[in-house]
């Protein structure tokens, strides 16, 4: 039977999804920037969608840029403000627990000459408003920080802190990957004090290739292509309609359902750890306070590798950290605190609504059975 276990990576595209894809893709296939009716037609079938993910963030549809995903959505966000905004302002502030594509982002800006600063998280894993402060002066045109860290769980005080850096430093712009909170936990960018925002489809059962940058009325950014008119000019070429259209009508199902699935989620995540904790070796490296839909641990004396092709071959599906980084490390798991021989033994598991009690304990029992098998043979 197959368990999987990994939808922090990626999560199934729902019935509701499909569906509106299909009939995207039937019914609707104009260009949406074309005069005629057939244009027209596939313009409101994204209008439609474009309003669904705008209800889902309580902001107007304007503030909405459709994007191929968060990579593209982390790029334009970071390096569309800096271009925009950091002609005299340099310092650009980020942090070291950051997904790939942000990363990238901020090293690309380096190069350009920016003071990039990445803050570390405190001794105990967390971050604090006084700790971010520190970093920001007169000279900072922008902030990115997560949510929702992708690897461990961690939720990052990010609304407490951009109220802060908005408060004292007004003119930085802040910007939050939103991707592992989104449709998870309540984000509402305008609470959060945030100028732009990260969500990405295929991490809310839409499907891959689709995601979508909030940008607050007002805030400018430079594109990184020059082309078409589409998404205001920012983001030019046509775009994508079944795609659209399959994740508005995904996040429109999903976003009445956030109390409810975090609660079961909650329950699930409780039941894993209890599983797990039965077994010898185990150390929970998720914090206590986290999202309940990842959570992180150790299996001491055995490597990651060779716990997720003995649970692959179980049919069970996890991952070893981020899938971004085809199994190998980001170096998050140690800025968090982890050791590197605890690092080296994590394994990442990630839940949706499929995911019921019996595959938690599935999952302890396998793992029980590689550590008889496999730990004495290392
Ligand atoms: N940010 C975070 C926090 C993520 O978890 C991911 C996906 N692993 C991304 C960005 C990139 O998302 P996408 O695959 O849509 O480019």
């Amino acid at each position: 039977m197959a368990i999987y276990l990994d939808s922090a990576a990626t999560t199934c595209p729902s019935e509701t999804c499909i569906q509106s894809m299909t009939e995207a893709m039937r019914g609707h296939f104009g260009n949406p920037s074309s005069l005629h009716s057939v244009g027209l037609d596939a313009q409101l079938v994204m209008d439609r969608a474009r309003k669904q993910i705008a209800a889902s963030l309580g902001c107007e549809s304007a503030e909405i840029l459709f994007t191929s995903g968060a990579t593209e959505s982390n790029h334009l966000a970071i390096r569309g403000a800096a271009m925009k905004y950091g002609k005299r302002l340099r310092r650009v502030i980020t942090t070291t627990v950051e997904h790939a594509s942000v990363r990238g982002a901020f090293d690309m800006l380096e190069e350009q000459g920016f003071e990039v600063i990445r803050i570390a998280p405190g001794p105990d894993g967390s971050y604090t408003a006084d700790q971010v402060m520190e970093s920001v002066n007169e000279n900072t045109c922008l902030i990115s920080m997560m949510m929702v860290n992708n690897e461990t769980g961690a939720i990052l005080p990010v609304q407490e802190i951009f109220t802060r850096v908005k408060r004292d430093y007004p003119q930085v712009i802040t910007h939050c990957d939103a991707v592992q909170g989104y449709m998870k936990l309540p984000v509402q960018p305008e609470k959060m004090h945030a100028d732009l925002l990260t969500v990405s489809g295929h991490k809310v059962h839409a499907c891959k290739g689709i995601g979508a940058l909030y940008h607050k009325k007002g805030v400018r950014l430079a594109s990184l292509m020059k082309g078409g008119e589409q998404e205001q000019g920012i983001r030019p070429g046509t775009e994508s309609v079944p795609l659209i259209a399959g994740f508005g009508a995904a996040v429109e199902e999903l976003r009445k359902t956030i109390p409810s699935r975090g609660e079961y989620i909650s329950a699930l995540r409780s039941e894993c750890i209890r599983a797990l904790s039965a077994l010898d070796g185990i150390a929970i490296q998720s914090p206590e306070e986290g999202s309940p839909y990842i959570l992180s641990f150790s299996v001491k004396g055995l490597r990651s590798e060779t716990m997720l092709h003995f649970l692959a071959e179980k049919g069970v599906s996890v991952s070893s950290g981020s899938a971004c980084s085809k199994g190998k490390q980001s170096g998050v798991l140690q800025q968090f605190g982890i050791k590197q021989d605890l690092a080296d033994s994590t394994l990442r598991v990630s839940f949706c609504m499929d995911n019921t009690a019996e595959d938690m304990h599935a999952l302890a029992a396998y793992l029980e059975e590689a550590q008889a098998k496999l730990v004495h043979k290392r």
